[in-house]
């Protein structure tokens, strides 16, 4: 069954901070995907995400390599921006097996530009991030909800 949370923020450092807490929580072989508009809060949801998983150093979108590994933190973290991407063939050229099979966490900004790759993955592995405007509650405001797979434990 599908959980879902819903969080609400008027400020880049909550957003920060919602991600900071994910990233704390995270698992090994979690695979995270982001979606939402230009600018709507993606990087910096995963600046904090990043944090909580211990990665001291500056995080950025890494819109033109595609990928961005960061060790340093309590598991390796593979920060995808696909922005870019032409063909989901292009994934598998840059490391796309090694870090969804890898010993790390994966987070995907823009990943419904490759969801034929994120559609063959396990239902249990991929937790859904959608990031929100609502230029109603002001311009700082964004709806963050999360989407994943309820007993993830209990499965092998
Ligand atoms: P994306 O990666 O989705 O393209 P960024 O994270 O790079 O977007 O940029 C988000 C922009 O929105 C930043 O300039 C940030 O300061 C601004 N912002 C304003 N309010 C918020 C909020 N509540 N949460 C996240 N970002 C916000
Ligand atoms: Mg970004």
């Amino acid at each position: 069954m599908i959980k879902r949370k819903v969080w609400e923020t008027t400020s880049p450092e909550e957003t920060k901070e919602i991600g900071r807490k994910l990233g704390e929580g995270a698992k090994a072989g979690q695979v995270y995907t982001l979606n939402g508009d230009l600018g709507v809060g993606k990087t910096v949801f995963t600046k904090g995400f990043a944090r909580g998983l211990g990665i001291t150093g500056t995080v950025n979108s890494p819109t033109f390599t595609i990928l961005q590994t960061y060790t340093e933190g309590r598991l390796p973290l593979c920060h995808f921006d696909v922005y870019r991407i032409a063909d989901p063939d292009e994934m598998l050229e840059v490391g796309w097996d090694d870090c969804v099979w890898g010993s790390g966490v994966c987070l995907i900004e823009w990943a419904e530009l490759i969801s034929p790759l994120i559609e063959e993955l396990p239902a249990d592995k991929v937790h859904r991030i959608t990031i929100e405007k609502d230029l109603s509650r002001g311009v700082d405001y964004r709806r963050i909800t999360l989407e994943e797979e309820e007993n993830e434990d209990s499965r092998a």
